[in-house]
């Protein structure tokens, strides 16, 4: 029987909260780290109007691989072959250095798939807006200026994917005078 496609959404959100479930963000409450995944869909979703399922659930299941055990031949067995290439896209190495990695994801950002620059892309308003609202607890007004000079490099390299989510983005960015 073919899966309703919301009943895969829903597996999807039920694996990664699964997968997330010890950890927490950085902001002063310590949120459930799956409110970030969550949040990143619903952008897509409801302000991108993204109805691509294999987008929506590699949205929700981002940060699986790089933060949780969750390995490549999981998502592959559990979500199939093209939901588990666009979060491996994503997915940082993390053997390597931070700024290794930072220097990644500007250098690699154009060369992403149409599917997997929509992900980083609303990766990236959801980070800013918690830099705004909800930023990490003790973080410089500084750090997370430098924050949002390295998102706007890395979304420099998506450009040309989705005008009103860049859009949206770049109102994100112009706000960061409001950092403290
Ligand atoms: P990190 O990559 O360590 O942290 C940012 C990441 O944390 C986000 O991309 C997001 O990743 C995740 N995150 C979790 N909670 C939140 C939240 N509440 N709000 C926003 N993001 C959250 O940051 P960097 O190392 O990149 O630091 C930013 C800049 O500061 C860099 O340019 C670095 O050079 C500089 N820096 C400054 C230091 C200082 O002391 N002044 C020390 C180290 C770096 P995800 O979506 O993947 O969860
Ligand atoms: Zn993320």
């Amino acid at each position: 029987m073919t899966e309703n496609p919301l009943g895969t959404f829903v597996r999807a959100v039920t694996f990664a909260a699964h997968k997330h479930r010890s950890q927490r963000r950085k902001d002063a409450v310590a949120s459930p780290y799956i409110n970030h995944p969550v949040g990143v869909a619903n952008v897509l979703i409801n302000e991108g109007g993204i109805t691509d399922l294999a987008v929506l659930c590699a949205a929700i299941l981002h940060d699986t691989v790089e933060d949780t055990e969750t390995t490549a031949d999981e998502l592959i067995t559990v979500f199939g072959s093209q939901v588990a290439s666009i979060v491996l896209e994503v997915t940082d190495d993390k053997s390597l250095t931070k700024p290794a990695r930072k220097q990644l994801q500007i250098e690699h950002a154009p060369h992403l798939s149409p599917e997997a620059k929509l992900v980083k892309l609303a990766d990236k308003i959801c980070n800013l807006r918690d830099m705004l609202a909800s930023p990490p607890a003790d973080w410089s007004a500084d750090r997370k200026l430098a924050y949002f000079e390295w998102a706007a490099q890395v979304i420099a390299g998506v450009r040309g994917t989705h005008p009103d989510l860049e859009a949206l983005f770049d109102e994100l960015l112009a706000r960061h005078a409001e950092l403290r």
